[in-house]
Order: C-alpha cells, then structure tokens, then sequence
C-alpha cells in the first residue's frame, strides 16, 4: 500500500510546471502544497515575532546570496561563500557571541574560523569535541568498536560542547565537523539555533556531495549491499 507521506525528491512534474512553482501547477497526492492543514499550522510558528524575524532575514541573506539581482535579469550569480554568509547573517540578527563547536581533526579550520569572525567583531565561545576526556567505554563502546583498539580514546562529547555553549549564552551557534549522529545531539540540546559551515567526510575532504555526484561512476559500488 502507497503511503500518504511527502516524497519532493521523486516528484514527477518539470520545476517549472510544480504547484510549488506556479499557482495551479502539478502535483502528486501526497504534495505538502496541497496541504493547507499544514501550512496553516506552519504559518502561525512564523507569527511568532522571533522566529518571524530569524527567517525573515535568512531569507533577505539568501537573496543576497546573489549578484545581479536588477530586475530584467534572470541569471543571478552567487557571489558569497558560506563563512561569509554565517558572518552577515549574525550580523542582521544583532548577534555579538558566537559558538563554534568542532572536531578535533577541523582544529586548524577552527582557528581560522574563529579569526575570521574575531576579525569580524564577534566574540567567539568554541568547544572541540574531545572537550572533558570522557572514556568511550563510559557510554558503553567496546575496545574493538575504537577507532585504535588497545588504547585509550575519549568519546566525542556533542552535549558537553552544546552545555558549555548554553553556559555562555551564545546566541548562534556554529557547527563545523562534527561527526554523522554526534551533530544530532549537538543540534538537539543547543538552546541557541545552529547553523552547519561544514559537514563532516573523511573521505572526501568534508564534501558528502562528492559522493553523490560519482554515485553513477567512481562511488557506485556504495550501491551494493
Ligand atoms: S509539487 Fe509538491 S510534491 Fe512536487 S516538489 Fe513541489 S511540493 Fe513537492
């Protein structure tokens, strides 16, 4: 049995003929643009003033994201990498204190990144990974589930590093590195919105979409069991 659940990423329909595109466009049954349920709900967690105000001026980020916005022109060039985009988007909000939270192996991007938003007038709170030297057997990890067997390693601590960030009130947090599921529990006990700079793959020099571009070619054999 089909179930009724939202499925964008298999929509049938050409972007431009979309219902989310154009008013009386295309859509499968289960299309959350047909749902007025939902966007009825979803519109009054905007009327609150703080959130409205947060995704208003991301979406005022967003369109200056681009270059070439003058009207008549329809190919707008983005023109900001995202670091800098972090960096103006704190500044709309008003936000003075940042937290960086990173993994160990994104110190020396860590230090770069905190310069850079110093640089740019913020006061930056940053908490690596590692911080409080938790034993990984202390959440029940095995020797043979470490990454070095026979040694001593500590946990990644996603909630200490979104603790340490409560305590100093940061107001927005940036996330850079830190591990699939660790980054889960990080963005769950923030108290302060987070925004991700970088994802991480080890693989891949933390570019996860590498992978999914040579899925047909070179990273194929991901596909098999
Ligand atoms: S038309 Fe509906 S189902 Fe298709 S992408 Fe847009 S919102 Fe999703």
């Amino acid at each position: 049995m089909k179930d009724s659940y939202p499925s964008c990423a298999s929509c049938p329909f050409p972007k431009e003929e979309r219902l989310c595109s154009v008013e009386n466009g295309k859509s499968p049954a289960t299309c959350p643009t047909r749902d007025n349920d939902l966007i009825d709900e979803v519109r009054k967690e905007y009327s609150d003033p703080g959130i409205r105000e947060f995704v208003r001026q991301a979406s005022v980020q967003e369109g200056e994201g681009y270059s070439g916005r003058e009207p008549g022109n329809t190919t707008p060039k983005p023109a900001k990498p995202r670091i800098l985009e972090i960096a103006e988007f704190a500044k709309r909000m008003n936000y003075s204190k940042l937290g960086l939270v990173f993994c160990t192996g994104l110190s020396r991007e860590a230090a770069i990144v905190e310069s850079f938003l110093s640089d740019k007038g913020f006061r930056v709170v940053s908490v690596m990974c590692k911080a409080g030297r938790t034993p990984k057997e202390e959440i029940g990890v095995e020797d043979h589930e470490k990454i070095r067997p026979g040694t001593n390693e500590s946990m990644c601590n996603p909630m200490l590093q979104a603790f340490a960030l409560n305590r100093a009130g940061t107001e927005f947090n940036i996330v850079m590195g830190l591990c699939v599921g660790h980054d889960s529990i990080f963005l769950k006990y923030s108290k302060a919105f987070c925004t991700v700079l970088a994802a991480k793959d080890r693989l891949t020099g933390h570019n996860p979409l590498a992978a999914i571009y040579t899925l047909d070619s070179y990273y194929r054999y991901l596909k098999k069991e």
